[in-house]
């Protein structure tokens, strides 16, 4: 049922996508730059559907129900494509990373 996904240019806007059929057996564009994990939970609030493109090439529906699920090591979460509708980077931007403590921890006895 499923193809593996393949990369090609949407037929509408010629921006470059990343096309398979989905585990819903639907053919379906996702924007090629993939989302974090919180632009994954913006893209849904937005009404934007996310797929996640598993290290098999598969495309994968997710939905809120699998928001809470971590993704399998090397997965990708793409955004479905719309045309005109880039990703808007605050959905791409790695979170930042709480700092390393700087002082010294090492117990005084
Ligand atoms: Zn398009």
């Amino acid at each position: 049922m499923r193809s593996t996904a393949t990369a090609t240019r949407c037929q509408d806007c010629r921006q470059l996508v990343i096309a398979a059929i989905s585990t819903d057996a639907l053919e379906t564009l996702c924007d090629v730059i993939p989302l974090t994990r919180a632009g994954e939970l913006h893209a849904n609030l937005a009404g934007r559907r996310t797929m996640r493109l598993d290290t098999d090439r598969r495309l994968w529906t997710t939905g809120a129900y699998r928001i809470p699920t971590e993704p399998m090591p090397g997965d990708l979460i793409l955004a479905v494509h719309i045309c005109g509708q880039p990703i808007p980077a605050a959905w791409t931007q790695p979170l930042p990373q709480p700092s390393e403590p700087t002082t010294d921890t090492e117990v005084p006895f």
